[in-house]
């Protein structure tokens, strides 16, 4: 459908779908001109991705105090895309065009008030453009606008100004300064070049265009406003402040007359530098730079290794948690650099998996300069120099968790979860982890240590006691804490998904099992207690146990198969019933988190315990005792009871209807009595 004629050439809007691509929007439009009967495409229109409209909007409309980030970013980029060419040129020479000096080139143009963000990298096909500036897919945007979602979420009126500081959004972030951007990119090895030009409202266009060389060029008009960014001065400033990290020249174009080129930067990759030489903000600003993130490193590891395997280490671990952390790959984001060239962004071969969270780069002296990425599964020298980093992780965690205990609490909430998962994964480390994890517990405030919860351990007490659940509040709750308080015996609050896979697995610590407070094998009889009563609890309970024998034998008959034994408790004070899982069988909470990820189908019959010390159970001792086991009060009691003890579970009770009946019934008997 032509929807204009001008001077011989027509022009024509196409329905959408038809180009392949993802992620394009509502609508694309397509421009052709037709030329001597030849109709070809000039210039195509998408609309952004909706959630990039959203976070134009936010950006633009942001009267952020940091604008000048954005050269920041658009350097960040730069830099990144020099390091992808020199990688692919490493097997492909014949990529770089000239001599291979790789090289970012600002340039103000006062006249048209632009800023121009040059780089010499592997530049961008047409598809890339699209993929790339139409849609969120960058680390640091997309966790943006996840923090953005989960503050709507929690009504925090944390503004959206502040997130932008947090999070630095990418690219976009020059829309801060920007009416209009363009984008002229040539990507290596290809011919054709690609201008995209947006204002950053809702739409960008993509026509042909012509690029000498590959590389991109990135040209800011800049709003009245931020004339500022055209002084050369204001320039300076910004890089030094946050490029100086940069490993490649960043260079301000003199005029080609009197002012000459300028390198503002110190254009020698940070952790190639003495440490003296660096300053807190360079290892900052580095640690934004290659980890996408805007939050102030928690930790800071910078070594030069010599020996077998020469290497560099710059680690940082992040003050928050990284967006993509429970991801299921699980990868690591370490970069490899190979004699300061860039090889590959999250090698999973420099740490194990459950250090994740770990951002920054790892630079070989010894690896062959060649190296492919899939050369680097497997591979000895990566082996040993993993093995050397986790060694190093260890030994700085420690020294913090020693040195500032409550700094250390903050990373163990951030990245503890994480870092458990190493217990069943890793067991020659399993030491180091077991020496590094921090728990709650019934009796301490804080966090505690394993060998804090030893020492703390009763006379006769031989197991450490921990209790699976949601959340910690709730399980200390829980009726089958309610001996170990009496006894003032401590027990771990787990709440951890990840806490049901190690510690069933764990093995000892220092000799000491890790036992379920809610399993059957939990005893605490040999257990000398802060309970006051403690010399004279035993007779009590030989008797009362005599006592409830008719009683256990009605329960058991009354309700069969629904559960797998009834016994007297030994850790019950106050509640009157408590389900436990029998030694061997799968922890409760455990089987929970199975069924409800479908993992489980059936649930496994637990075993009841009685309080045979609590009233109502003493008075159903008696009549269970006196009657003649046919009492229909003995059957409704237990399975109220049963029901009682799956709510306190948090399980669903199983037959409401019959529960509901029985609790009628049972009332209407006890008003009438
Ligand atoms: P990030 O850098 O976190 O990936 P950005 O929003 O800064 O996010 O950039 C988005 C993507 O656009 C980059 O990942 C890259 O693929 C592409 N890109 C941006 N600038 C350039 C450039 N100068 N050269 C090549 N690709 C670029
Ligand atoms: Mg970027």
């Amino acid at each position: 459908m032509p929807i204009s004629t001008d001077g011989g050439k027509s022009l024509f809007e196409l329905p959408s779908g038809t180009c392949a691509l993802r992620s394009i929007g509502p609508y694309q439009c397509r421009i052709f001109e037709k030329t001597n009967g030849v109709r070809h495409m000039t210039k195509e229109t998408f609309s952004f991705q909706a959630e990039v409209s959203k976070l134009l909007d936010i950006v633009a409309h942001s009267l952020y105090s940091h604008k000048e980030i954005f050269l920041r970013e658009l350097i960040s980029n730069a830099s990144d895309a020099c390091d992808k060419l020199r990688y692919e040129a490493l097997t492909t020479p014949a990529l770089i065009d000239g001599d291979g000096e790789f090289q970012i080139t600002l340039a103000v143009d006062k006249k048209a008030k632009t800023i121009a963000i040059s780089d010499n990298g592997i530049g961008m096909t047409r598809d890339d453009l699209v993929a790339t500036l139409g849609t969120i897919a960058s680390s640091g945007t997309q966790a943006f606008m996840d923090a953005l979602g989960a503050a709507k979420k929690d009504k925090k009126e944390k503004s959206e100004v502040d997130l932008i500081g947090q999070f630095g959004v990418g690219f976009y972030s020059a829309f801060m300064v920007a009416d209009n951007i363009e984008v002229t990119t040539r990507r290596a090895g290809e011919d054709k070049a690609w201008l995209w030009i947006s204002d950053g409202r809702g739409e960008f266009s993509i026509e042909e265009a012509d690029r000498s060389s590959h590389g991109t060029d990135v040209v800011v008009h800049l709003k009245k406003a931020d004339k500022e960014y055209l002084e050369p001065e204001r320039i300076r400033t910004i890089v030094k402040t946050y490029s100086d990290h940069v490993g490649l020249p960043v260079v301000l174009q003199g005029d080609g007359k009197d002012i000459a080129d300028e390198t503002l930067n110190t254009a020698s990759a940070v952790w190639t530098r003495a440490k003296k030489d660096i300053s807190e903000d360079d290892y900052k600003e580095f640690y934004h730079h290659v980890s996408h993130m805007f939050d102030d490193p928690w930790l800071t590891i910078h070594n030069r290794v010599e020996g077998v395997q020469a290497y560099t280490n710059l680690l940082y671990v992040p003050s928050s948690r990284p967006f993509d952390l429970f991801q299921p790959e699980r990868k690591s984001q370490l970069k490899l650099y190979v004699k300061r060239v860039y090889i590959t962004d999250n090698c999973d071969e420099l740490l194990p998996s459950y250090f994740r969270f770990l951002r920054g780069i790892v630079d070989s002296e010894d690896l062959p300069l060649n190296i492919s990425r899939e050369m680097l599964q497997h591979n000895p020298a990566l082996a040993k120099i993993k093995k050397a980093l986790t060694k190093r992780v260890f030994n700085e965690l420690k020294k913090k968790a020693e040195k500032a205990p409550e700094e250390y609490a903050t990373f163990w909430d951030n990245f503890g979860a994480v870092v458990k998962e190493g217990i069943y994964e890793d067991f020659e480390n399993r030491d180091n982890l077991l020496g590094i994890a921090r728990f709650r517990s019934t009796t301490s405030d804080g966090l505690t240590s394993l060998a804090e919860y030893v020492e703390r351990m009763k006379d006769g007490q031989d197991a450490i006691y921990y209790i699976t659940g949601e959340d910690a509040e709730q399980v200390a709750q829980s009726p089958q804490l309610e001996g170990f308080k009496a006894k003032g015996v401590e027990v771990l609050l787990l709440t951890d998904p990840v806490d049901e896979f190690w510690v069933s697995s764990a093995g000892p610590y220092e000799e000491k099992p890790f036992k379920s407070a809610t399993r059957g094998g939990a005893d605490l009889t040999n257990v000398a207690g802060d309970d006051k009563k403690d010399g004279d609890d035993n007779d009590d309970k030989k008797d009362t146990t005599e006592d409830v024998a008719p009683l256990i034998a009605a329960f058991k008959v009354a309700l069969g198969e629904k559960v797998k034994d009834v016994r007297t408790s030994e850790r019950l004070t106050d509640s009157a019933v408590c389900l436990v899982a029998d030694e061997g069988d799968m922890d409760i909470h455990l089987e929970r988190m199975l069924k409800q990820h479908k993992q489980l189908s059936e649930a496994t019959p637990r075993v009841l315990e009685i309080n045979p010390d609590h009233a109502l159970i003493g008075k159903l001792a008696k009549r269970a005792a006196d009657g003649d086991g046919k009492d229909t009060i003995i059957e409704d009691a237990a399975y109220l009871l049963l029901d009682q003890a799956r709510i306190v579970e948090g399980e669903p009770v199983a037959d409401p209807l019959a529960f509901s009946r029985r609790m009628a019934s049972v009332m209407e008997k006890g008003l009438a009595g």
